[in-house]
Parts: C-alpha cells; sequence; structure tokens
C-alpha cells in the first residue's frame, strides 16, 4: 500500500505548504543498500573515557571518518555519545548538549547512538538515576529528530567493554541503513558470542533458514532479505496458499514447505526437511500469525483458540522440537515476530495481544535454553506495516495510525525483515531473550 502523502510532501510546493501549515512531514528514510556507505556523512563520537576511544578506533576501521570534537557547520552522518562511565547525573549535560549542538548539522538518515549501562537496582543511587536518566533523554531525542534521522541507545551488560564484538554488531546495525524504521529504542547487549561477518553485505553467507508464514507480506520479506543476505531459505505456509508460496521460493531459489505450523508435529517435519534438503538449520524465524478481531463481550471461544494456537503454541512446540532433533547446528538462532499490540494493548485483540505478549515471555524464559545451545532467541515487534493487512483499515484509522509516530510514516515489510536478519546474524551474538520494536518510535505503548 502507497503512502501518497508521504510522496506528496516529498515534493515541490507541496513541500513548502505542508511546513507553514504544521502538517507532518515524513522523510524518505535512508534504507539499506547492498554497497552503499554505512552513514551518509563523518561519524562523531562523544565521551572521555577509555569506551569511547575503544570505539571512535573500530569506527575509523569502518572507513568512517570519525571526529571527536564538534567541527562547526561540518555536516554529520551520525553521533556517538559513549555514557558507560557515568557515575552521577550531572555528568550528563555535557555530552547531551554537545550532541545538541550538532544536531543542526545532521544530515537527513543520520544517526544517534548511545551506549551506556543497565540502573540496576543494586548500585548507587546515584549512578543508576544518571544511567536511567540516559533511557528518557534518547527516546525524547528521538521524538525531536526530523529528515528520517534516528537516535537509538545500546545497554552494555555486565562485563560487557563497549569494544567487543556484539557491541560493535549493534552498533553497526544501528548506524546503517538496515535500522531504518527503528527508533526510539534500547538493545541490551549481554556476554553472548558474537563475530563480525567477513563481509558485511552477506552476514548470514553458509546459514540455512526456515521461515514460516513466507507466502506473503512480512514473511515473503524476511525470506528475500534473508536470501540477500546469503543464507538458504526453507519457505513454509500452509498448502492454502501453496501457490504463492512457490512463487516466493523460485524468486530466491528457496525450497517450500507446505505445512500448517499447528499440526503436533510441525517442528520435526521442518527439521526432517532441513536435515534431508541442507544437512541442517541455523536460523528458524516464526513469523506465521492470524489476527481474529473482536471485542472480548463478543468473543467466541474459536477466535480465542485459534489465535493462541498459531501465534503461541505452535513455536512453543516448534522449538521444543527443534531443540530436540539435533538438527540445529552451532549457534542457532530464533527470530519470533511480537507485535506493538502485545506491549501496549489495542482494542478488539485481546486474542491477539495475549498471544504477541507470550512472545515476549516466551523468549525471555527460552534464552538460557538456547544460550546453552550457542544460540540465541529474540523478538521483533513491529508497529504499523504497510501490508495487506494494514490497507483493510478504515482510511482515518490508517492515517493516524501512520502518523503517530516520530517517523510519521507506517513501516515496510522490509524494515521488519532488516531487524530479523540483523536478529539472526552472529553480529547480535549478545542479543538474547530480547523484542525490539520496529515501530518508528509509535506512539502506542512508547
Ligand atoms: P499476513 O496475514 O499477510 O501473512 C501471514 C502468513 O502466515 C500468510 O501467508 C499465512 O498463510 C501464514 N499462516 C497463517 N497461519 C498459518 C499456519 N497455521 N501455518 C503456516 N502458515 C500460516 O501477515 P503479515 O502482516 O505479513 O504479518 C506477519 C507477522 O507479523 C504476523 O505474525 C503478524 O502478527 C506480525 N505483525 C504484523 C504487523 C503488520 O502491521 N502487518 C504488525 C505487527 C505484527
Amino acid at each position: 500500500m502507497a503512502d501518497r502523502y508521504l510522496d506528496l510532501v516529498n515534493a515541490g510546493p507541496a513541500k513548502i505548504l505542508a511546513k507553514k501549515l504544521g502538517l507532518p512531514q515524513p522523510a524518505v528514510l535512508r534504507r539499506y543498500r547492498p554497497g552503499a556507505p554505512l552513514l551518509p556523512g563523518p561519524v562523531l563520537v562523544l565521551g572521555s573515557g577509555s569506551g569511547a576511544d575503544v570505539l571512535a578506533k573500530e569506527l575509523l576501521g569502518w572507513d568512517l571518518d570519525v571526529r571527536r570534537h564538534v567541527a562547526p557547520k561540518e555536516r554529520l552522518g551520525g553521533i556517538v555519545l559513549v555514557l558507560d562511565e557515568l557515575a552521577a547525573p550531572e555528568e550528563l549535560a555535557d555530552p547531551m548538549l554537545t550532541a545538541g549542538s550538532s544536531l543542526r548539522d545532521l544530515a537527513p538518515g543520520g544517526r544517534i547512538v548511545t551506549i551506556s549501562r543497565p540502573a540496576t537496582g543494586t548500585g548507587q543511587p546515584a549512578q543508576a538515576a544518571a544511567r536511567q536518566a540516559v533511557d528518557g533523554a534518547l527516546r525524547s531525542l528521538a521524538h525531536e529528530l526530523r529528515g528520517g534521522a534516528t537516535g537509538n541507545g545500546i545497554v552494555l551488560g555486565e562485563g560487557v567493554d563497549a569494544g567487543a564484538p556484539a557491541v560493535l554488531g549493534a552498533l553497526r546495525f544501528l548506524l546503517s541503513g538496515r535500522s531504518a524504521y527503528v527508533n526510539g529504542q534500547f538493545l541490551l547487549v549481554g556476554s553472548g558470542v558474537a563475530s563480525l561477518p567477513a563481509d558485511p553485505d552477506r552476514p548470514l553467507a553458509g546459514k540455512v533458514a526456515v521461515v514460516t508464514g513466507a507466502a506473503r507480506g512480512i514473511g515473503a520479506a524476511i525470506a528475500e532479505t534473508l536470501h540477500r543476505d546469503g543464507a538458504r531459505i526453507i519457505a513454509v505456509d500452509v498448502p492454502a496458499a501453496g501457490e504463492q508460496l512457490a512463487q516466493v521460493a523460485n524468486r530466491i531459489g528457496a525450497t517450500a514447505l507446505q505445512l500448517d505450523i499447528t499440526a503436533a508435529d510441525a517442528g520435526a517435519k521442518i527439521a526432517a526437511h532441513a536435515a534431508e534438503r541442507n544437512h541442517g538449520l541455523d536460523i528458524v524465524v516464526h513469523n506465521a500469525g492470524i489476527t481474529r478481531d473482536k471485542l472480548l463481550a463478543n468473543m467466541d471461544q474459536a477466535k480465542w483458540d485459534s489465535v493462541i494456537a498459531v501465534n503461541l503454541a505452535s513455536q512453543l512446540r516448534m522449538n521444543e522440537q527443534l531443540l530436540a532433533s539435533g538438527v540445529l547446528r552451532e549457534a542457532p538462532r530464533v527470530v519470533s515476530l511480537a507485535s506493538t499490540s502485545g506491549i501496549a494493548g489495542n482494542r478488539g485483540q485481546t486474542n491477539y495481544a495475549a498471544s504477541k505478549a507470550g512472545i515476549i515471555g516466551m523468549v525471555r524464559a527460552s534464552a538460557a535454553a538456547f544460550a546453552d545451545a550457542g544460540g540465541s532467541i529474540n523478538a521483533v515487534a513491529p508497529g504499523f506495516i504497510e501490508t495487506d493487512m494494514t490497507a483493510r483499515m478504515p482510511f482515518v484509522t490508517r492515517e493516524v495510525a501512520r502518523r503517530l509516530s516520530s517517523l510519521q510514516q507506517g513501516g515496510r515489510p522490509l524494515d521488519v525483515a532488516e531487524a530479523v536478519s540483523f536478529l539472526a546474524s552472529d553480529a547480535a551474538g549478545g542479543i538474547n531473550g530480547q523484542t525490539l520494536r520496529v515501530c518508528g518510535q509509535s506512539m502506542v505503548g512508547a
């Protein structure tokens, strides 16, 4: 579904008029293109500690122009604020205000990333206050950015240094065009083993991935994106979607597996298919999902049960079967589709929101089992995404949902797929049990 308003306000007189009238001005987002520069200009690294020095050196190795001080009027591609040594709230003023003085020089599609530490319940109150203050400051700054620029944060887990490969993996994702529709979010990077790809344009080279619900929409975009990034794909969907599934599979040289994921042996069937055709499996993307919306007062058991069965119970069962099957190779990575409805709730979606909130609980509680297997399990929670599903919404509801985010537009299936591909890669090895929102910093449940 095309966002005609976005096209309109990015050309000619309508652009000037929208500005004058104070209307939303959604920007064309800077999305990833293989071979394109990581950032649209130099990166300013702020922070006086050793973490800032280490990161500045690493960024130089990525062929970026790195600045450690503000150069007046220089167009910047990004600003990295290294705040890992904060001990008291007063220390936040200098880096924040320095970043603020450079915001007018940030290029369209620019990136702000904070690097900080978690405010745990056991530290010094002043230190915890300073660390938590980063959260509020970054989320507010992300609301203020324009021109498709975004602001996100990396939180360093216990014993993780700013220069750890897992941090660099997350930083590269957040600076790149792959994170175009991720805004105002934090990624907690723990001590899980991560490695950066030899070729940043093919981070999934040599991997085998299964994607459920791959016949259309977000699932088809995920299958295509994982394939673009180097993976071989097993595309799964219900027999009724067989023709569309075959078309997607043919486009990307995937094998198609017609399967209802609610079948009691769905996980075993996927394992058998992967063992036979690909000699193993590295990545599982649980994307298939359904909605059966009704106000709870009008909800019948069939609507409730079918949503929980497809969106949640099937995944629990498949994960168990896949872990037990022996088909998963070293460092298996699972990515599940949640939804912002599962975080904020949504009228008419008690069943759907229950299933999607359940996913968030499932990945959190499954993290240890996948870490034991050398891998990880995470969720992606999309907000408003331009798909057939959202195209069917009434016009006004759709317009409101689109504009009620910092980026003032809906995301594309590709934007969700990029986040899935990142979490499925070994560069994301430090991220486990988490849910990443891909919602343009939607005001819903923000
Ligand atoms: P979609 O309805 O376009 O596609 C879902 C696919 O899953 C279909 O091809 C369908 O045939 C398949 N599927 C359904 N039940 C299945 C089953 N039992 N076995 C195998 N395959 C089955 O949906 P979409 O908009 O592309 O959404 C994909 C995922 O993203 C879903 O989990 C959805 O809840 C989630 N999501 C979507 C949005 C959005 O804005 N579109 C927002 C948040 C979350």
